[in-house]
């Protein structure tokens, strides 16, 4: 019996909801596997500037630092839109003190969720993408300057971040279907010259038993949505990421099924779902916990080494998401919580 440290930081809009469903799933993992999760609240985002003035408080950060991986609901909302402070300098606090320079988001279209996709289901259908997204350089940390009339944003890359992140994408292609595709920019910007001779050269080191190709980031926005089924593995620097990883994430037809991890040099990761706070539906019980159940998923197998675990919890999301006991989002009628328990039911049926 294994025991394990779990900082859940709920924050605001659905996250508290989503979060407790993420909480729920973990606990039944536990009870079923024999593993005991101790779990630490902590304030993180538009809430944490309520209380602590803070988006990202000292306490919150002592205890993430200790934990053995870190679950988060969602921060910001209409709230704190013009406030000086953000909630979403929360997040670039935690990714930052915890080191995590990955962001993976694996996103795959499902049978059962082809007619939801705005795209024609001829085009998604099969689709299974892993997106690896660069998050501590590029554009989002360069220096910047402002004048009157002139603003500017240094863009910087070095050999070993570049390197860093490359291989966790051929890593993660070999317990796949062995593909990489590198998203760059390299006809254009030096940034993007570093990192494709920096891929061709750790490829040919040691990753030769991988696919690899190059593409640039505009053609790849449209063979994202004209042949996504093409792909396995994409790997990318910090900006390109996010904007691929926002296209991407449309095509299983809700942003509420999407989970993502945040990995650094240690077995550390922050899990999260990739949409937002939702204060349209917060309160509701209307949000779909599937996103949040998936990242609980990827912690049980890249933070906790739990892999029998995480098949689990992954099949018995599956099973209720294909049974079509879905919340309305994807066009059901069920409410957030009742799919979780569904959820967590199917786990003891089946283990
Ligand atoms: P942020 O700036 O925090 O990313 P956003 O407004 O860009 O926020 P979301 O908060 O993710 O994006 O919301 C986008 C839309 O998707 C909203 O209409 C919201 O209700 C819906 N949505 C987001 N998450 C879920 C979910 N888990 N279940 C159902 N609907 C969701
Ligand atoms: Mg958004």
């Amino acid at each position: 019996m294994a025991s394990f440290n779990i900082v859940v930081l709920p924050g605001d809009g659905i996250g508290p909801e989503v979060a407790a469903a993420g909480v729920q799933a973990l606990k039944t993992i536990g009870e079923v596997f024999g593993h005991s999760f101790n779990f630490e609240e902590k304030r993180i985002g538009g809430i944490a500037i309520d209380t602590d003035n803070n988006p990202y408080p000292e306490d919150t950060d002592r205890a993430c630092l200790a934990a053995d991986a870190v679950l988060l609901g969602a921060v910001g909302g209409p709230k704190w839109d013009l406030g000086k402070m953000r909630p979403e300098q929360g997040l670039l606090a935690v990714r930052k003190s915890l080191g995590l320079f990955a962001n993976l988001r694996p996103m795959d279209v499902k049978a059962s969720q082809v007619h939801r996709s705005p795209l024609r289901a001829e085009v998604v259908q099969g689709a299974d993408l892993l997106i690896v997204r660069e998050l501590t350089g590029g554009l989002y940390f360069g220096k910047q300057t402002r004048t009157e009339t002139t603003a500017t944003d240094e863009c910087v890359y070095t050999v070993a971040e570049v390197e860093r992140v490359a291989r966790v994408a051929f890593d993660a292609a070999r317990k796949r279907r062995n593909k990489v595709t590198s998203v760059d920019k390299a006809n254009v910007i030096e940034t993007s010259r570093l990192w494709r001779e920096t891929v061709i050269r750790l490829h040919k080191e040691e990753y030769s038993d991988v696919e690899l190709e190059h593409a640039l980031v505009d053609s790849m926005a449209m063979h994202l949505v004209t042949r996504p089924t093409t792909f396995d593995v994409i790997v990318t620097e910090n900006m390109f990421g996010d904007i691929l990883s926002d296209l991407a994430s449309v095509l299983p037809g809700s942003i509420g099924l999407l989970g993502s991890a945040s990995l650094g040099a240690t077995g550390k990761g922050l899990y999260e779902p990739i949409h937002g706070s939702a204060p349209d539906i917060a309160g509701k019980d209307l949000a779909n916990p599937v996103g949040t159940l998936k990242s609980v998923a990827m912690m049980l197998r890249f933070s906790l080494n739990l892999t029998q675990e995480a098949d689990a919890l992954d099949a018995a999301i599956d099973a209720v998401v294909e049974s079509g006991f879905v919340t309305r989002d994807i066009g059901g009628t069920a409410s957030g919580s009742a799919v979780s328990k569904a959820i967590s039911d199917k786990i003891r049926e089946t283990a």
